[in-house]
């Protein structure tokens, strides 16, 4: 099945809201495939937001990703890419569309509380460069033949 990247970032972790976040995605059927606490370091984070790098909020970003660790999550799930950026809502959270995490808590373009993976090819780059092999995991939940039909686990 496929895999995406989550960052639940600084503004979640300080306003407690990691536990709410987490809830979100497993309630709505995605698996955790892996999941770590980390400092992001001023590489890691230039190779993330390499597309931002021209950007005037560019620094400003940085700082930000920086002021507390941030929880990594992989993902797994059917279409887990698509559904997890639209559970996220859109980058502008005090525009994003309520029920989505951004919607429900948050205002800000800059703090909106995740990150997702925007594609197929972005989320497998993403989880490479946020997980090592030996840190996903492969396992069954109960669940699964409530979450999906068996077609759809085919
Ligand atoms: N960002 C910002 N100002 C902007 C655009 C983006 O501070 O004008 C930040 C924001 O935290 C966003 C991140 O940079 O989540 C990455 O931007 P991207 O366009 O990839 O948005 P996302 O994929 O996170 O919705
Ligand atoms: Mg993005």
């Amino acid at each position: 099945m496929e895999r995406t990247l989550i960052l639940i970032k600084p503004d979640a972790i300080g306003r407690g809201l990691i536990g709410k976040i987490i809830t979100r995605f497993e309630e709505k059927g995605l698996k955790l495939a892996g999941i770590k606490f980390l400092k992001l370091t001023d590489a890691l984070l230039s190779e993330h937001y390499s597309h931002l790098a021209d950007k005037p909020f560019f620094g400003g970003i940085k700082r930000f990703m920086q002021l507390t660790p941030v929880i990594a999550i992989c993902l797994e799930g059917l279409d887990c890419v698509e559904t997890t950026r639209r559970l996220c809502g859109i980058t502008k959270a005090r525009e994003a569309a309520p029920g989505t995490i951004r919607g429900d808590w948050a205002m800000s373009v800059q703090a909106n509380l995740v990150h997702a993976s925007d594609s197929i090819e972005t989320a497998n780059q993403e989880v490479k460069r946020f997980f090592d092999d030996s840190e996903l995991f492969e396992y069954e939940i109960a669940l699964t033949s409530m979450i999906y039909s068996e077609d759809e686990l085919r």
